[in-house]
């Protein structure tokens, strides 16, 4: 079975920067995620597009295919009486926000200063090229559960609890 928009595909993959760091790995062996529903980002999503289980995929994605390009508007100054005066606030902690949307974002703390917190509302990899190695655990096509909520359910996969 290819990959193809509707179906659930289990990967094993690891992630890298260009100076070979590692950034991300599939956890407890695998990944899995309902393909053409934005669960990935699009670099990746596209490469694996046509594939078969037990095929190995390596793909360099750019910024631009996936977590953007840094954005310096993203950077601000945040009082530091915003946050919780009994919590330490450091360079390079993370947390979530709610972005200008209502929607939850991943900020880091970029500077700390005695009257003010600079915060980062880029994506930790914004602007980092993510060289991925995949091999393919298994295709399968979606339920109609899956396709209405757009993402996997099951062991692997998102669960309602
Ligand atoms: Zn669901």
């Amino acid at each position: 079975m290819n990959i193809s928009d509707k179906h659930v595909v289990t990967i094993n993959y690891t992630l890298k920067d260009n100076d070979d760091n590692l950034l991300d790995k599939s956890e407890d062996g695998s990944f899995c995620y309902l393909h053409g529903a934005s669960n990935i980002i699009p670099g990746l999503e596209n490469a694996l597009t046509g594939k078969t289980a037990g095929e190995a995929v390596s793909v360099s994605v750019s910024p631009e295919e996936g977590y953007g390009l840094r954005d310096d508007a993203k950077m601000q100054d945040v009082p530091r009486e915003a946050f919780p005066a009994d919590t330490p606030i450091e360079a390079g902690m993370q947390f979530h926000a709610e972005g200008p949307d209502g929607q939850a974002v991943m900020v880091t703390i970029a500077a700390v200063a005695d009257e003010t917190v600079t915060v980062d509302g880029n994506h930790p990899l914004a602007g980092v090229t993510l060289n991925f190695n995949v091999t393919i655990a298994d295709v399968r096509e979606a339920s109609a559960e899956e396709l209405e909520h757009g993402h996997v359910h099951g062991p692997d996969g998102h669960d309602h609890g």
